[in-house]
């Protein structure tokens, strides 16, 4: 542990200092992050779902260093750059149409914050100011900042300090936990009665993450998107999280193909190495829009767009698919008969992403020094001791990861 650390620095959702202690991490490479006193640990989380390729990699290091040669960062305001002109490209060709237009900004939060300002623009010119308001599922998380924090979960722990000063939106009956009819039995009497007023439905598609960890029927979108268009609202998908391969599709939303107005990435987009992240739309909604009132100081920063190419010719180049296949079998064999322990509510696999929900709250610090001590970093929170690993992780490397998991929950 770190003294200084400890004292005078914030970690995510923590007191500074912090009751927890954090690891300090010397260096990473392949699957494995190397920690102080000589220990090296598998990365089971990906770094909150980015590494895809693993630590140190020498294509995305050299992707690093030849955009250095020429510049680090130039503001885009005014001036543009290759490595953004050929990820944006990447990304309208990779994504479904109509989506063709890119806003790059420099995290998923400010992504999220770039759609609902498309959103409330939109309509706005024309003519249709009232319509500034958001519809959502129960559950949904969408980010750290305001916009963003008043689209998650109003009920989650997480945000609830702020909850009379954001703005109100409206929260409907998520699929992940309502059967499929009656959720889009309350969409519906939502938009029927509040439309005027709601300028798009967000949503994370098929898997809700850090709101609540659950899945939902890909069928809902479809559904709920046509109630959308129905109502004219417009229809964001959050693919943050879910975004470059992870839930077993490229995007999730190509599960059902379903028709999107708004697109946000980020996390995986530069496979882990830099915070950048992107909102893409459609022709049309771009020329609503017109002036789009956004524009941070590190737009489409050069290094951060030159891995996110490197990262994601390398995602396409390797045989993810079979990865995330292998990984799925993977849990299901090792994971899912976890079940049967009294101390489990409910085991949910899907691609890559292994989580067990427990009955009660998880003891986080000696949780994670149990999994260290079994060779494993995993981040758990409330009741959830979950994994999503590098898609490069071998099958010894996964069996390590699952044992340690298996260690801790029938400890
Ligand atoms: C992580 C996440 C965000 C926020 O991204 P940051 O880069 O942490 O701001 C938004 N939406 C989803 C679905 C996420 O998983």
């Amino acid at each position: 542990m770190n003294t200084f650390d400890h004292q005078h620095i914030w970690h995510p959702y923590a007191k500074v200092p912090n009751p927890i202690k954090s690891h300090t991490v010397l260096s990473a490479d392949g699957v494995c992050l190397n920690l102080e006193g000589d220990r090296r640990v598998i990365d089971g989380m990906s770094s909150w779902w980015s590494a895809i390729h693993g630590y140190n990699h020498p294509v995305l290091n050299q992707a690093v260093t030849e955009q250095l040669k020429k510049m680090a960062h130039v503001m885009f305001g005014g001036l543009t750059h290759q490595s953004a002109i050929d990820l944006a490209k990447t990304l309208v060709t990779i994504t479904p149409e109509p989506l063709n237009k890119v806003f790059f900004s420099d995290s998923g939060s400010v992504a999220v914050e770039v759609a609902l300002k498309m959103a409330c623009q939109y309509w706005y010119n024309q003519g249709k100011a009232d319509k500034h308001k958001f519809v959502t599922i129960q559950g949904g998380y969408h980010g750290d900042t305001f916009g963003a924090m008043s689209v998650c979960d109003p009920s989650n722990s997480m945000h609830h300090v702020f909850s009379g000063i954001l703005p109100q939106h409206f929260f409907v009956k998520s699929p992940s936990v309502t059967p499929m009819d009656e959720a889009l039995a309350d969409l519906e009497a939502t938009l029927k009665q509040h439309s005027g007023a709601i300028a798009a439905m967000i949503l994370e598609p098929v898997v809700q993450g850090a709101g609540s960890m659950r899945f939902y029927n890909p069928q809902y979108l479809l559904k709920a998107k046509a109630l959308c268009k129905q109502h004219q609202v417009l229809f964001i998908l959050d693919e943050i999280a879910t975004g470059f391969g992870r839930t077993g599709e490229l995007f999730a939303l190509e599960y059902v193909d379903v028709e999107v107005d708004i697109l946000c990435l980020g996390k995986t987009l530069t496979g882990g190495y830099m915070t950048l992240a992107a909102t893409l739309t459609t022709d049309e909604i771009a020329q609503t829009v017109g002036t789009l009132m956004h524009g941070p100081t590190f737009m489409a920063n050069p290094l951060a767009c030159a891995v996110a190419n490197a990262s994601i010719n390398l995602l396409l180049n390797s045989p993810w698919q079979d990865n995330i296949a292998r990984i799925e079998k993977h849990f299901y064999d090792e994971l899912a008969p976890l079940k049967q322990n009294d101390k489990v509510a409910d085991v949910r696999i899907l691609g890559a992403i292994g989580i067990i929900e427990m009955v009660s709250d998880i003891e986080v610090e000696k949780t994670q020094n149990q999994l260290i001590d079994n060779g494993v970093w995993l981040r758990p929170y409330g009741k959830f001791l979950y994994t999503m690993p590098p898609f490069t992780v071998t099958d010894d490397e996964l069996s390590i990861v699952t044992n340690a998991i298996k260690v801790v929950v029938n400890k």
